[in-house]
């Protein structure tokens, strides 16, 4: 079974080459009970190493099974190794914290053979029955006598069904009665299952009960004691017994392996759950502001683009200009009713076309007073056009109101419920600036716009009654209460001071499109110049929100690029965080990768073992970083009054931005573990 041949091997230490072994020959057949004797330093371990394949000789040959061992590549020795070979170490190497049962299936994770995880678990009660542990299945080894531990070993070694049990100094850290027992389960092992049992010791007890000694001197063979009683034992039967042959199960191994590690990760995490959870924290700070950031945005974007579309996307205004003119053609003009007429009919890019009148009102009811925010003349197409067509209640004025300078009023929510707290407002008179006007509607509540400003602290009236009758049309900043404009308009003397008379403030325009502004903008110019004949440079002022909106939503847009880098840092810093913890973790868990590998896991379970530990670490992060952003971010809405959109996107990016975080920031120290040399690692202290 197996044949080593000049077999040598020369440790490196510094500058120094130290042959340990120099030369071994040894042919050991199927079925043999071996014990290797020698002293301390004399290399015997590293003889069981090579011959567990664990590590390669500098020299020489090895046949195991026919197969040669050093041909083979990392993971083929690994999947060798697991199903041929079962160790058992001096200090039992039992992963702490976990059950017997759990310590025996270890082996399995790492082979697919075709049996189903019922099968296995079956098996290694069995085994651990076979062991005397029959009852202690759910014991963690803290709770195992040394002798215990030893026996769940075995029973873990055996769980592969290996032909080949290897032991270094398995009694070594036992009392001589335990150590007693232990040989007992070898002997059974060998004589009942027939597996070929490899005993290296220092004792001459334990080698006494061997079949054959070989004593190892200084790296050589010096000598080889076959004991008469092997020769009379035949090979049992279950020696060849088959092994696998279903292919059945093995998804279902697959899957149960995948389950696992996830399993493992989640164990090893649970070990130590203050260090998680602050490593976590890390993660979770990170998506957290993602989430609120991107929700916080979206929501910031959509609140302007309701604010632009309730305000009129489509919406452009007409101001006289208020420069001074120096050219003949550029003197101040002013904005006529007339104009208003012209530009509905003459423009076809425009759809609305309304006047306004503004005015600084004092509002009287009995003994309340209101100075409503907003106050305005002009004609109902504005009202319709600002999405105001709907009323609460009444209705509004009509063209003939208009004509007539009617004394009637609209007002909004806020002005109602101050001048009229326990009253129906329509029907009632009110005195603005003296005048007596009838409330005839209340428009629908609008709420603040993006800026704060209450939209129904409003009244809105015939622009007629406004210019005429209340104020005589003058702006709150450009009031002037000359003579002429306290007359009623019959007697108006001068042309100028009728020009001056007739006059509006502004003209309200809605193009027939968002996209027809420019379009609108530049009719109106030129018809506009024409009627009053002058330059189209600066004589009036058409503005339109578009520009607004443009320049609102780009300091949007800056400040939630500016939050994202935040966020991408403190992400960065979680990264950071999960590797420093995860580097750790390889440290601390050396012993435990040698076992693993020992027990047959290559180079890429270790590899996915630790970055499925990283991810888990890093989506568990991200579920909950995402339900803190979320909640942070709706909590921050309704304190500053800012709209939240939940959008799928958020939490989607999230969980995809922590995974890859785990995978990078987690794939250093996995490799590092994978890089580990299970030798090493297992002696790692
Ligand atoms: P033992 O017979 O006690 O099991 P070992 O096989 O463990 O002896 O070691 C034999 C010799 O090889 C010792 O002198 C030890 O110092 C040396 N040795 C073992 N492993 C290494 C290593 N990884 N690097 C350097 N020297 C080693
Ligand atoms: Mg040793």
């Amino acid at each position: 079974m197996i044949e080593l041949h000049d077999i040598r091997k020369t440790y490196r230490v510094g500058d120094l080459d130290l042959p340990v072994l120099k030369g071994v020959s040894l042919d050991i057949a199927d079925g043999e009970y071996v014990a290797i004797m020698g002293s301390s330093g004399s290399g015997k371990s590293t003889l069981m190493n090579l011959l567990g394949s664990l590590d390669y000789p500098t020299a020489g040959t090895f046949r195991l099974d026919g197969t040669d061992i050093t041909t083979l590549s990392e993971a083929e020795l690994a999947t060798f190794r697991s199903r041929q070979i079962g160790f058992v170490f001096q200090n039992f190497n039992l992963l702490p914290r976990t059950s017997a049962l759990d310590n025996v299936l270890l082996p399995t994770l790492y082979v697919n053979d075709g049996r189903s995880q019922r099968e296995r678990v079956e098996y290694a009660e069995q085994l651990l029955e076979t062991v005397g542990l029959g009852g202690r299945l759910d014991h963690t080894p803290n709770q195992l006598s040394g002798g215990e531990k030893q026996r769940v070993a075995i029973a873990r070694s055996l769980i592969n069904r290996p032909k080949l049990l290897l032991a270094d100094e398995p009694t070594g850290n036992l009392d001589s009665k335990t150590e007693q027992e232990i040989l007992q389960v070898f002997r059974k092992l060998n004589q009942d299952h027939g597996i070929t049992i490899i005993v290296v010791t220092h004792d001459a007890e334990v080698a006494h009960e061997a079949d054959r000694v070989i004593h190892v001197k200084d790296g050589l063979i010096a000598g080889d004691v076959v004991k008469p009683r092997s020769a009379e034992r035949a090979p049992s039967p279950a020696a060849s017994r088959p092994r696998e042959s279903v292919a059945r199960g093995n998804r279902q191994a697959a899957l149960a392996s995948a389950f696992n590690a996830v399993g493992v990760a989640a164990a090893a995490m649970r070990r130590n759950a203050l260090r998680t959870m602050l490593t976590m924290l890390g993660v979770i700070i990170g998506v957290a502001s993602v989430v609120s950031v991107m929700e916080l945005s979206s929501g910031a974007t959509v609140a302007i683009k309701d604010t632009v579309s309730s305000m009129g996307a489509s919406m452009l205004t007409i101001n006289p200009s208020r420069g001074s003119s120096s050219s003949r053609r550029m003197r101040e003009v002013q904005l006529l009713p007339d104009d208003v007429t012209a530009v509905a009919m003459n423009c076809s890019a425009v759809k609305v076309a309304a006047p306004l009148v503004y005015s600084e009102i004092q509002l009287v009811r009995g003994n309340l007073r209101w100075r409503p925010k907003f106050c305005m003349g002009t004609s109902s197409e504005y009202l319709a056009a600002r999405n105001w067509g709907d009323l609460d209640m009444g209705r509004s004025f009509t063209h003939q109101q208009i004509l007539d300078s009617a004394k009637v009023c609209v007002i909004g929510k806020t002005v109602a419920d101050q001048l009229f707290p326990d009253e129906y407002p329509i029907g009632q008179e009110v005195r603005a600036n003296g005048v007596s006007l009838r409330v005839i509607g209340v428009l629908a509540p609008k709420g603040g716009d993006i800026i704060g400003n209450d939209q129904d602290d409003i009244l809105i009236g015939p622009w007629t009654t406004f210019k005429y009758r209340i104020d005589g049309g003058s702006a709150p900043q450009q009031r002037r209460t000359t003579f002429s404009d306290r007359l009623p308009p019959m007697q108006l003397v001068s042309h100028s001071a009728a020009h001056r008379d007739k006059s509006i403030h502004q003209i309200y325009i809605q193009a027939q499109s968002p996209e027809q502004v420019a379009e609108a903008r530049e009719q109106i110019t030129s018809l506009l110049c024409r009627r009053h004949d002058v330059d189209p440079a600066g004589a009036f002022q058409i503005n339109d929100i578009t520009e607004v909106t443009k320049v609102v939503g780009q300091v949007v847009g800056g400040l939630s690029a500016l939050g994202m880098v935040i966020a991408a840092v403190s992400l960065v810093v979680g990264g950071v965080g999960i590797m420093n913890i995860m580097l750790v973790s390889v440290t601390e868990r050396t012993r435990e990768i040698g076992l693993r590998m020992a027990v047959g896991a290559n180079r890429r379970a270790i590899l996915r073992q630790f970055l499925i530990e990283a991810t888990v670490l890093c989506l568990i992060g991200g579920v909950v970083g995402i339900v803190a952003g979320h909640l942070w971010s709706m909590w921050v809405g309704t304190v500053v009054g800012w709209p939240t959109v939940m959008s799928i996107w958020a939490p989607l990016t999230a969980i995809g931005v922590a995974a890859t975080v785990g995978v990078i920031f987690g794939y250093y120290p996995a490799r590092a573990a994978s890089r580990l040399n299970p030798i090493d690692a297992l002696r790692y202290e």
